[in-house]
């Protein structure tokens, strides 16, 4: 295996989800094969239905593969527990959604604070933790604010400091923009960018060809396999 572990952060070999209804099978993910490196920003592209969801849930470590190995980060996640992934999860891994998902009688720092709270940091360091991630997202000024205080845009941005706030190794992003008008967007994405620029590894999933092609690399996927690779030189 060592060809695939070395320093990737994702090395995915030959994964199948295979589910089955009725007398149907449908192949999610068929045989796909995948490694990321430290520092990439990937773009997984593809229409409805051809997997992304399927495989975003997967390297989250938020659902299991049919068969096939994954090792995130070195380690080999392929066959823990639902207990054991959920360490890896806040170990590892930062979530961005279309949603935001933030709470809404919350504001946007104790919304920032919250993935932080079982870990066994004191209130102060939280705060001064999730501080910082707000200041990263440009967000230093709306930190009292409540979700319905602010814009869309503004929103995802409390989302992002709040996947940030772990310091992730890898921040999976699905459909982030598919709430949001075009120029905000473009603004998430540049926020993408300058985390990547600082180090971030990212893994960004959408529909939208005019989102993806901002990516370095961009993969698309059709019924469960990669068919176009392609890299910004
Ligand atoms: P995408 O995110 O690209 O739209 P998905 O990963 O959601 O694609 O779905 C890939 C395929 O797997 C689709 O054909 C979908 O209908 C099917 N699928 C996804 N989740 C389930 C499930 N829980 N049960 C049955 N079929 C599913
Ligand atoms: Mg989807």
């Amino acid at each position: 295996m060592s060809e695939l572990n070395g320093k990737a952060v994702i090395a995915a070999r030959d994964l199948y989800k295979i589910y089955r209804m009725g007398d149907v099978e449908v192949r999610a993910l068929d045989g796909l094969t995948l490694r990321i490196e430290p520092g990439e920003f990937v773009a997984i592209m593809g229409a409805s239905g051809s997997g992304k969801s399927t495989l975003m849930n997967i390297l989250g470590c938020l659902d299991r593969p049919t068969s096939g190995q994954y090792v995130l980060n070195g380690e080999d996640v392929s066959t823990l527990s639902r207990n054991q992934l959920a360490g890896v999860r806040n170990r590892y891994i930062g979530f961005v959604f279309q949603g935001f998902n933030l709470l809404s009688r919350t504001s946007a720092i104790e919304n920032v604070e919250l993935p932080l709270i079982y870990s066994d940091t004191t209130t102060k360091e939280r705060h001064k933790l999730a501080r910082e991630s707000l200041e990263r997202v440009g967000l230093a000024d709306r930190m009292d604010h409540y979700p319905s205080q602010l814009s869309g845009g503004q929103q995802q941005r409390v989302a992002i400091a709040r996947a940030l706030v772990n310091q992730p190794k890898l921040l999976l992003a699905d459909e982030p923009t598919g709430n949001l008008d075009t120029k905000t967007s473009l603004e998430i994405i540049e926020l993408f960018h300058s985390l990547n620029r600082e180090g971030m590894t990212i893994v960004l999933i959408t529909h939208e060809p005019d989102i993806g092609e901002h990516a370095l690399r961009r993969i698309t996927l059709r019924d469960g396999r990669i068919v176009h690779e392609e890299k910004t030189s």
